[in-house]
């Protein structure tokens, strides 16, 4: 009887299972095309320093898949994907190039020091040729290592330590910064905070959701914040939302902000407007 009951579990669970690696096929099938097809956008949202005026002092590049079907899906859904399949590096790289042209532009135009973050899957970081194909990058689209940060996880730091090691010196030796993302929430030891050269830390938003009632919330963003400064690394808070997160953080030492309460991803365009950029080729 239980066997019974055991199989016919098995039977729904692999049915499940089917259906769910069913949708992430015909997703991997539709990502293979979308970048000929030209279904990605990139926006960016603003950081800004609140503790000088809300001054703007860079953006993150976030990508955006308008699908012709299934309209926009969001990349906690689709990068995963990606990833398991190895299409992340052509994606990253797409990404990497259209920010690049983008932040080109943005050095014309802004005039003060800013820096563009892009996002690095650790699968893209890994590749023998990442520093070499960003730096022809770079050539080609006129971008400066000065404007340009990349944004990767605590995942990149755990496995081919070599590699990792020594593709973080040599984006140190070009002027490019690098950030952990999402900080505190992967399964790496603080002793790759001694190893590796990094320059920020991105606290993540799942220690601000609830920062204003959560007291070891409020402890670990503290800590997180202290660590940083003893480091002598930048912190940024990312997700806040809300003036009391904004206070929570700015209470704790924190001063560059990423959230909603500033602004929210915008294409291109849009970030022009919130700069007050007028481009005569637009127009
Ligand atoms: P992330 O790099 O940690 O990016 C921050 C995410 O938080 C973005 O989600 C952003 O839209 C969202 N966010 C920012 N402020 C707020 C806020 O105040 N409230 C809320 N609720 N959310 C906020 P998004 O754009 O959906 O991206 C999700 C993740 O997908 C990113 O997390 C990053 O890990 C990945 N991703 C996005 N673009 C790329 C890319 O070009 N390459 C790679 N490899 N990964 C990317
Ligand atoms: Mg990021
Ligand atoms: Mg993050
Ligand atoms: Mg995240």
């Amino acid at each position: 009887h239980a066997k019974e009951e055991g199989r016919g579990l098995f039977r729904y669970y692999s049915a499940e299972r089917n259906s769910a690696s069913l949708y992430h096929l015909r997703l991997e099938a539709d990502l293979r095309k979308a970048i000929d097809l030209k279904e990605f956008e990139l926006h960016y949202q603003p950081q800004v320093n609140i503790l000088h005026d809300d001054k703007f002092v860079g953006m993150e590049a976030l990508i955006r898949w308008h699908h012709p079907r299934e309209g926009n899906i969001r990349p906690d859904v689709f990068i995963s994907v990606a990833e398991a399949s190895g299409l992340i590096v052509q994606i990253d790289r797409w990404v990497l190039r259209q920010a690049c042209i983008d932040g080109a532009r943005w050095r014309d135009k802004i005039d003060q020091p800013f820096r563009l973050s892009v996002n690095v899957s650790a699968v893209h970081f890994r590749q023998t040729d990442f520093i070499d194909v960003l730096t022809c990058i770079m050539l080609e689209t006129g971008m400066k290592a000065e404007n340009l940060a990349l944004e990767i996880t605590e995942g990149v730091l755990m496995k081919e330590l070599q590699l990792a090691t020594e593709n973080l010196s040599k984006l140190k030796k070009l002027g490019i910064e690098v950030a952990i993302d999402d900080f505190g929430t992967g399964y790496s030891s603080l002793a790759y905070l001694r190893n590796f050269e990094v320059n920020t830390l991105k606290i993540d938003r799942s220690f601000l959701i609830d920062i204003g009632a959560n007291k070891k919330d409020q402890a670990i963003v503290s800590s997180i914040t202290e660590l940083a400064r003893n480091l002598k690394l930048d912190v940024v808070a990312e997700g806040i939302e809300t003036k009391e997160q904004l206070e929570q953080v700015f209470g704790r030492g924190c001063y560059i902000i990423q959230g909603y309460y500033f602004a929210k991803p915008m294409p291109r365009q849009a970030l022009d407007r919130y700069l007050n950029i007028i481009d005569d080729e637009d127009n």
